[in-house]
């Protein structure tokens, strides 16, 4: 190979490299399979150089929660994740409650591959509401706890008969009284299908991201959604929920997220960062 055009590896601080992973990664994300992810990418001098007010501050000034920080971490979602939604598969607010409830513990890749063929065989609430739970199982299997999902999936078709007039609720009140359905759910049927923000999801990839970026540092889910849409200001919480779904999944993976390519990198300062041009701060971790 020529001189001058090896490929160099990066620095011991990897400024100057990170500037550039950040916008091959966020160019693959803008690209992806799905084209879900439509990102806008920000200009190399805002994904390389932050706003000093967010980026160094000392250890007494520092404040993860202040307005000026938050603001900045919603900037730089909506730069990566400029236009995304819900990866569950849906036609109505019912399959999407019923898609949310098997996706527990499972993915939305195998959700969507089940989905497609359990509606076509049932097509509505009712006949989801003449079942008997076991009769459901074999066709929810692959997406796991199976003999719960059936219960909560057909428990929620036989209240939804009986007390809503066979329609999905659009409140937050009604939409808890279904078997299965918890806030998490009933958050993502009223933001996605509903368009109504009533609260933020709290999922897995949304409790890891707000611990590591310093959102909150509570555990239980129904906290740390308080905390978060005390900070985040209430037209955002549907799109924030969404976009720290898609992080979770493209970038800041529960084991080695991928910081170098991160475009939150230089105001992140979570504990298990696997690169870091910043301090990294004890227990600001997943
Ligand atoms: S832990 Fe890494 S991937 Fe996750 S937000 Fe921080 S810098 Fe980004």
């Amino acid at each position: 190979m020529p001189r001058g055009i090896m490929p160099r590896r990066p620095g011991k601080t990897g400024r100057h490299e990170g500037a550039r992973i950040n916008r091959a990664l966020a160019t693959k994300i803008a690209a992806g399979k799905s084209g879900r992810a439509r990102a806008s990418l920000p200009n190399s001098k805002s994904a390389a150089s932050p706003k000093p007010k967010a980026a160094a501050r000392t250890a007494k000034d520092y404040n993860p929660t202040s307005p000026e920080r938050v603001s900045e971490i919603l900037t730089r979602l909506d730069q990566l994740y400029h236009a995304v939604t819900c990866a569950l598969t849906h036609k109505d607010a019912w399959q999407l409650l019923v898609a949310t409830i098997l996706s527990a513990q499972s993915t939305d890749v195998r959700v969507n591959i089940v989905t497609p063929d359990l509606f076509r065989k049932y097509p509505t609430v009712p006949d989801f509401a003449r079942l008997e739970p076991q009769q459901l199982e074999p066709d929810i299997r692959s997406t796991g706890f199976f003999r719960n999902k059936s219960k909560s999936v057909v428990g929620a078709a036989r209240k939804i008969v009986n007390d809503f007039g066979g329609k999905v609720p659009d409140n937050m009140d009604d939409l808890l009284t279904l078997p299965g359905v918890a806030r998490k759910t009933a958050n993502v049927v009223l933001g996605t299908w509903f368009k109504k923000a009533e609260g933020v999801v709290v999922d897995t990839h949304v409790q890891r991201i707000s611990h590591r970026l310093e959102l909150t540092k509570n555990d239980d889910p129904k906290k740390i959604e308080e905390d978060l849409m005390r900070i985040i200001a209430r037209e955002k919480w549907i799109l924030f929920s969404h976009q720290v779904i898609w992080h979770g999944r493209k970038l800041c993976f529960a084991r080695s997220p991928n910081c170098a390519g991160c475009l939150l990198e230089n105001i992140c300062h979570a504990e298990d960062k696997t690169w870091s041009t910043v301090d990294r701060h004890p227990g600001a971790k997943a």
